[in-house]
């Protein structure tokens, strides 16, 4: 069996984003195909999970990324000026826990997302300019030892997830349906 691929909620087809949306793309056929394969999917939205609602106001990392945040050098400030940064800590231990309870190896996190952006997240001046930076999720799951992709990099996570896996095949040839050519 495949390792457990966790992924951010929005991408599963949940409204959950700030804006009460949910997000939609190329990936979510590499996951359907995963899943009507045998391979299984967990899920939370951290910024939910750490007590946020939606809708509610976009926040961004100022001074730094998701790494900073969780060593306590920048800080999560919502579009209004409030201080968010204990619900993104909240949000990425109930991630990280979720992740432990299943064995999860893999991550698939939304991008540019102050808790699931990885490799590129919003500036912190609310401008739409990136920068170079992890979320905070994503950096608590990548410390932990989770390898995290984005949702460009869908296909790339179900085949590490299928290599992650316990080493035993059940001869179904399952594992060459995601191989990399
Ligand atoms: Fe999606 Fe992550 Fe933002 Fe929740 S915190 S809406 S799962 S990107």
């Amino acid at each position: 069996m495949a390792s457990p691929i966790f992924v951010s909620a929005c991408l599963l087809g949940l409204p959950v984003r700030w804006d009460g949306k949910a997000v939609s793309g190329d990936y979510a056929s590499i996951l359907t195909k995963f899943v009507s394969r045998g391979g299984r999917i967990v899920s939370l939205c951290p910024e939910c999970s750490g007590g946020l609602p939606t809708p509610r106001p976009p926040c961004e990392i100022q001074a730094g990324d998701g790494s900073d945040v969780l060593s306590g050098k920048a800080r999560v400030i919502s579009i209004k000026g409030t201080d968010q940064t204990l619900a993104y800590l909240q949000g990425a231990r109930e991630a990280l826990a979720l992740c432990l309870q299943n064995q999860v190896k893999v991550a698939v996190l939304k991008s540019f997302s102050p808790a699931c952006g990885n490799g590129k997240i919003y500036d912190g001046f609310f401008r739409g300019t990136k920068k170079d930076g992890i979320g905070v999720t994503a950096s608590l799951l990548s410390q932990s030892g989770i390898r995290v992709f984005d949702e460009e990099h869908t296909l790339e996570a179900v085949a590490l997830a299928l290599k992650e896996s316990s080493g035993e095949s059940c001869g179904c040839g399952r594992e060459q349906t995601f191989s990399i050519a």
